[in-house]
């Protein structure tokens, strides 16, 4: 049985809106106001997960999913579409990884929040892809974000040139908004963790 939240997500649920050259015409460089605002900063954490594997890759743009226990402190508070933040992957405890000292740094990320075909687009999901040339997959890892800013909405896309083009234009909108110092200063976050290390290889 759904639970009062899935309900509640299942009402709310919006048409997506069908891409136009229009709407990417006039698609402001930067967004939100000079400091986040409420419900910002929202704070996630959870295992990266292995999803469908499609499309992100092969778009240029991976991205690690969240589980769907760790996405209720967005779902429940913000809607669909395309958010902008930081986001840190944490090495295993006993340090042993193909990430290195870089790789798990605080770097920016765009996130999509999006219904989960899986399930029938019943639910949510949350997806993020940090702006960084990984060494290796991260499959399993801790991830922690905060999501600090809202971008644009899901929209439905009619060719894949027109959304790899979009991804692109986030990735750009998210580094110009964060950039400002009173986003910047999130990159510091004690949500983060700055004292892990991975061993050396
Ligand atoms: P899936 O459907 O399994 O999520 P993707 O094609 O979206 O497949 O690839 C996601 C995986 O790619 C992540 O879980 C992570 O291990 C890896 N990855 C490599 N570089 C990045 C990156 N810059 N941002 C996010 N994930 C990345
Ligand atoms: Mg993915």
């Amino acid at each position: 049985m759904a639970t009062a939240a899935e309900v509640a997500q299942l009402a709310e649920r919006p048409e997506a809106q069908l891409q136009t050259t229009e709407f990417r015409a006039v698609r402001p460089q930067i967004v939100g106001p000079d400091s986040p605002e409420s419900p910002f900063p929202i704070l996630l954490a959870g295992p990266v997960q292995k999803g469908f594997g499609r499309g992100g890759k092969e778009l240029g743009c991976p991205t690690a999913n969240l589980p769907d226990e760790s996405i209720t402190p967005i779902s429940s508070v913000a809607k669909p579409g395309v958010y902008y933040g930081y986001a840190q992957v944490l090495p295993p405890k006993d340090g042993k990884t193909e990430l290195c000292q870089d790789d798990i740094r605080v770097h920016p990320m765009v996130m999509s929040l999006g219904w989960n075909p899986f399930y029938k687009n019943e639910i949510l999901t949350a997806e993020i892809h940090i702006m960084h040339e990984f060494r290796s997959d991260f499959y399993g890892y801790d991830m922690n974000a905060l999501v600090l800013g809202y971008i644009r909405p899901e929209l439905d896309y009619t060719s894949r040139e027109a959304l790899i083009e979009d991804i692109e234009v986030d990735k750009r909108v998210a580094l110009n908004s964060l950039a400002r110092p009173q986003y910047a200063k999130y990159q510091e976050d004690p949500h983060f963790d700055f004292s892990c290390t991975v061993a050396t290889s």
